[in-house]
């Protein structure tokens, strides 16, 4: 068995945090490859070194002087050396390189990928594993894109015959060998790589919570785990702002049918969630979870026989389109048909768009409604189960939210329902105690 294992900033923020880390790989021989972020927070108030190592940047980048800087953020590291008593071992060397390079060519991606850098040669000290640099087995191409081709064949020949190694999250190169980083918290997605073209057998992703909740925890007090969910579920709620993995990192081992376990470095002996491709696995609530967001704005362009007119619902979305305003979902009426954007893209270009609507499709009229917010329902046993639809409702009723959409979308995963912004929270409390807490 392989298992890639990931962990993120909190787990690895300081010295303590390394030991547990330590514990936790020596404690199953397949944990092989490790995928290490910079160090985190290690309090609510501190400051990620990924932030400190981007303010390094923009002080190079205004010419000013590092010294100062560098001597912080060293010291995060020399802490973490010390404390682990490596004896031999120090990082003066990298960071006169960091700074020679920050003073000579500051680029962000190259200032921003040393945090994961340094403490990946940290940790195949501390392990005893082979370093193994990103800027050589990930590539990026020119739209800033991951070359997957080349990525996995090069992660492939590179680990072929190394069977334990560190590899740092979260930055590549590209095509001229500089560096290039993925978005931020993008040390799931290297981790995801890595897992996806070996064909690992788990992909582990250690964190500071046991996995995914059904709920946010700021809106439903306790919510129950998730013990086991699907890839496409996953991808509805933290499209809805789920967060404990980042987005993109699903795809490369959701194509090589490889599960994900999110487990919690605080509390190791906790299951977590494991994300997978399918299961028989009877979930022990109908809904797996629910997430939404706030910030929506629902444009309804009416027209007497829209429904008859080829090309109709082209011309509307081209309005958008022209704008640059990405869609994101189209309940449709007879002679009506809504489309749901963005607040914060569509405003600001609102009066364009609406021009756009009636020069392209000469309607009889165009409404606006904003401080929309919707909420993602989903759960993979909604399909086989009766009246799903009709307890959402009923409970939205009696907590007298009003609700102003509705969307299920065609995979029965989800049904989407855009509320009132106000009436977010208390929607969302509805939902999930009619169907966690009360299990109706
Ligand atoms: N260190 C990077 C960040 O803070 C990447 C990561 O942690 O995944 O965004």
């Amino acid at each position: 068995m392989i298992k890639v294992v990931k962990f993120g900033g909190s787990s690895l923020a300081d010295s303590t945090q390394f030991k547990k880390v330590l514990e936790i790989i020596k404690a199953d021989k397949d944990r092989k490859y490790v995928i290490p972020s910079a160090p985190g927070k290690r309090s609510d108030d501190d400051t990620k070194v990924t932030d400190m190592l981007i303010e390094l940047y923009e002080l190079a980048a205004k010419g000013k002087p590092l010294d100062k800087h560098i001597e912080k953020i060293k010291a995060r590291y020399d802490e973490i050396i010390i404390g682990l008593g490596l004896k031999d071992f120090s990082l003066d060397n990298e960071f006169k390189e960091i700074k020679a390079e920050l003073e000579y060519n500051p680029t962000y991606d190259f200032a921003a990928s040393r945090g994961e850098y340094l403490n990946g040669l940290i940790m195949a000290e501390y392990l005893g594993y082979e370093f193994v640099d990103p800027k050589d087995v990930i590539f990026f191409n020119e739209e800033h894109g991951l070359n997957s081709y080349k990525t996995e064949k090069r992660v492939r020949e590179r680990l072929q015959d190394v069977d334990h190694a560190v590899i740092p999250g979260f930055f590549g190169s590209d095509k001229e060998g500089q560096i290039m980083t993925f978005s931020r918290g993008g040390s799931d997605i290297t981790g995801s790589i890595i897992a996806g073209a070996i064909k690992a057998d788990v992909y582990e992703n250690w964190t500071d919570v046991s996995g995914f909740l059904a709920a946010d925890p700021r809106v439903v007090e306790n919510p129950v785990g998730i013990d086991m969910i699907t890839y496409r579920e996953l991808r509805e709620l933290s499209y809805m702002g789920a967060s404990v993995l980042h987005e993109d990192a699903i795809f490369p081992v959701r194509s090589a049918g490889i599960p994900i376990n999110i487990r919690n470095t605080n509390k190791p002996d906790d299951k977590g969630t494991w994300i997978v491709e399918s299961t028989g696995h009877k979930p022990e609530y109908v809904i797996t979870g629910i997430a939404g967001k706030k910030g929506f704005c629902a444009v309804s362009i009416t027209k007497a026989l829209m429904n008859s007119e080829i090309g109709f619902g082209r011309k509307v979305l081209q309005a958008f389109e022209e704008n640059e305003i990405s869609f994101e979902h189209m309940p449709s009426g007879i002679d009506t048909m809504t489309v749901v954007v963005h607040a914060d893209e569509f405003i600001p270009k609102e009066q364009n768009v609406v021009s756009a609507i009636h020069r392209l499709t000469d309607p009889d009229s165009v409404e606006i409604e904003t401080d929309l917010a919707l909420i993602a329902v989903v759960g993979r046993a909604m399909r086989s189960m009766r009246g799903t639809a009709g307890r959402i409702f009923a409970a939205l009723s009696h907590a007298s939210v009003n609700v102003r959409m509705i969307d299920q979308g065609s995979s029965e995963l989800n049904i989407i329902i855009g509320v009132e912004n106000a009436d977010f929270e208390k929607a969302i409390k509805a939902i999930y105690d009619i169907f966690v807490t009360t299990r109706l």
